[in-house]
This record gives structure tokens, sequence and C-alpha cells, in this order.
């Protein structure tokens, strides 16, 4: 990769980071929901990772369609290589975003602050009735 992209993608991974520890900051003073936030933003960490990563891969794509049009020959695997690890990353995606809205849908115990499942009728952890 380019070391100018690389330098300012590496900086925008910074401010993501920085953002994703405000957030979980903020979660710890709010109290009880906590831990569910700071799950939540964990996970959207990942997920900006996974999505840089995606992103990295397209661009790769575009490069051999590019290098393709100038007459360059890709190398016979390199194009279902890069389409396969593109799935693979949008599955992951796919993924990452069901359990990052379960997790904001999800209830916490009025009791003690743990969270508990969407449809839980008790607290799984000290078994307040929700
Ligand atoms: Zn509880």
């Amino acid at each position: 990769m380019d070391d100018k992209v690389k330098a300012l993608l590496e900086r925008v991974k910074g401010t993501a980071n920085y953002a994703a520890d405000a957030a979980a900051d903020g979660a710890r003073a709010a109290g009880k929901k906590a831990g569910q936030m700071v799950d939540v933003a964990k996970l959207n960490v990942q997920l900006f990772d996974l999505n840089g990563e995606y992103n990295d891969i397209l661009r790769q794509l575009g490069q051999v369609m590019y290098n393709t049009h100038k007459g360059e020959v890709p190398e016979s695997d390199e194009v279902t290589k890069l389409l396969g690890q593109a799935d693979e990353k949008m599955g992951k995606i796919a993924e990452l975003k069901g359990r990052i809205s379960d997790l904001k849908q999800a209830q916490s115990c009025p009791a003690c602050g743990v969270p508990c499942g969407k449809g839980d009728k008790f607290c799984r952890a000290c078994g307040t009735q929700l």
C-alpha cells in the first residue's frame, strides 16, 4: 500500500480508537449501562477495522481492473482471491452489525445493571424480574 495512504489510514484509525475510548469513558460515567455500551464501543472499533480492510480489498480490485485497462494481465487467481476476501469481510461485517444491533436493543437489569437479552423475563445474574 502507498505509504501516504497507509499513514492517513493509521491517523483515521487513531481517531476512531480515541472516539471509542471517549464513548467508553462516557459509558462508565453513566453507570449501570456501562458494560453494554463498552461492548458496543468495542464492536464499533472492530467494525471500523473490518470496513477499512474491506475497502482496501475493493481498492486492490480497482487497481487490478485499472492495470488490466492499461494492458497488464492480472495473475489468473488474483481477482478470484480478492473477491473471496471481500465476501469474507462482508460476512463478518454483517455479523458484527447484527451483534451491535442486538446489544443496543438489549435491556439491562434495573437492580444490578447487568445486560440481559431482549426476550429475557428475569435477570440472568440476580434473578430480578425485568
Ligand atoms: Zn440483575
